[in-house]
């Protein structure tokens, strides 16, 4: 007698095996999607010295009152150019040509940009078109980080915006949760591989390329272990020599009722494994289990089951491990559409929570989701058709115009 257990047992129990990992130092250019271990604070103002933010010319605001004014031009500070290194200084009556970036030399308070500007012919004066009033288009030091502020919080996802404010402050690098490496292995006598002609009973492998691509999005580090047959010794290698190799590792394939599904056999020999029959279609079986003190996925080998499942619970999981807060995918309400003689999202009832792949689109600000195809879990096409996973409770579904939960692939 198999004993059914809900989807949520299943992942408490995986997730409270899938810990945060350590944290360690990587460089700046090289901590794209990672996880913050630290804060960071900002060492300095930034910016730090009053700039201007437009070309033109560098003036007193009160010598533009009456405009125009002409004034005289006593020097030109480009950008990088140190002002008080050169002797240049805008006294009463002044302006210095000013380029986008360059300081604010002394004594000037105000930028009149160029456009508003008519220079001497020799370049001796300018008139100047219009009043400006004190810090026109300067920009303060300190306005965007002044020296001491929180910059960014434990947890904060590293994204290119981040790493260019780190890059900023002089921060060259960060204390981060490591990029997880997650090996993926297919297992199944039955398993080719490319364009040859397929023999009798051989099917192609869908699911490496899946699961890796998932891993990729993910922002982990995806290595290919091939694939291997189903034989306890040549899995027990393929697993031992994973494991030292790697944070977390995803198998497909040896975790159902058959007589040749060896994954969970060999994953309960030298691992901790739990084998779950999960109250969900598609992907019921799974066998999680740490080798080594390394989490093992052993994931359903129908390819649609086997995403599910890592949707539902290596996904999370390895968000865990990677230091995120927030380890799940959005969840929306959508209504159902389609024409009502497709009957909706229907289903029988098993006593499980069946996902369904959909096509979501927005209209006038409400998801809607249509079915992506046959729910076959061999049915990989509708996977790829999928931006969605609707979530049926067990029932007989949700017709057309009714509500359904959906979680959000992307
Ligand atoms: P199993 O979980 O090993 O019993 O496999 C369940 C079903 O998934 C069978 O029809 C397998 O042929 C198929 N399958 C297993 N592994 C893969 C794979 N890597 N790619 C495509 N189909 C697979
Ligand atoms: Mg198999």
């Amino acid at each position: 007698m198999e004993s059914v257990i809900p989807l949520g047992e299943a992942r408490d129990h995986v997730l409270a095996r899938c810990v945060g990992s350590a944290p360690i130092g990587v460089p700046v250019a090289d901590a794209r999607g990672l996880v913050l271990a630290e804060v960071v604070d900002s060492p300095e103002h930034v910016p730090s010295f009053a700039n201007t933010a437009m070309d033109g010319f560098a003036v007193r605001a009160a010598d533009t009152v009456g405009a125009p004014v002409v004034l005289v031009v006593v020097g030109t500070v480009a950008a990088g150019v140190d002002p008080v290194a050169e002797g240049i200084e805008v006294g009463p009556g002044d302006a210095v040509r000013i380029m986008t970036g360059a300081p604010m030399p002394p004594g000037s308070d105000a930028v009149v940009i160029v456009e508003r500007t008519e220079a001497s012919p020799d370049g001796v004066t300018v008139e100047v078109g219009i009043e400006v009033s004190e810090g026109n288009h300067v920009r303060t030091p300190g306005e965007d980080l002044v020296a001491g502020d929180r910059v960014f919080e434990v947890g904060t996802v590293l994204s290119p915006g981040h790493l260019g404010v780190l890059a900023s402050i002089g921060i060259s690098s960060v204390v981060v949760h490591r990029r997880l490496r997650v090996g993926v292995l297919s297992t199944g006598d039955e398993l080719s591989e490319g364009p040859y002609p397929l023999a009798p009973g051989q099917i192609r492998d869908a699911n490496r390329p899946s699961l890796l691509a998932l891993l990729d999005e993910l922002g982990v580090k995806a290595l290919d272990l091939g694939r291997v047959a189903d034989d306890e010794a040549a899995i027990e290698a393929a697993l031992v020599d994973a494991v030292a190799r790697c944070d977390a590792v995803l198998t497909s394939g040896g975790v159902s009722m058959g007589d040749f599904d060896y994954v969970k056999v060999v994953l309960d020999r030298i691992g901790d494994m739990r084998w779950m029959q999960v109250a969900i279609k598609p992907a019921k079986p799974l066998a999680f289990g740490l080798v080594d003190g390394v989490p093992v996925f052993g994931l359903p080998g129908n390819p649609v089951s086997s995403m599910v499942s890592f949707e539902l619970f290596a996904r999370p999981a390895l968000r865990a491990m990677a230091g995120h807060v927030d380890l799940d995918r959005r969840r929306v309400r959508a209504t159902v559409v389609g024409e009502p003689a497709d009957g909706g999202l229907r289903r029988r009832s098993d006593g499980r929570v069946h996902f369904a792949r959909v096509v979501v689109d927005v209209v006038d600000g409400r998801f809607r989701v249509r079915s992506a195809g046959g729910q076959g879990s061999h049915q990989l096409t509708a996977m790829a058709a999928a931006d969605g996973l609707a979530v049926l409770p067990d029932g007989d579904g949700v017709p057309v115009g009714g509500e359904v939960e959906v979680l959000l692939l992307s």
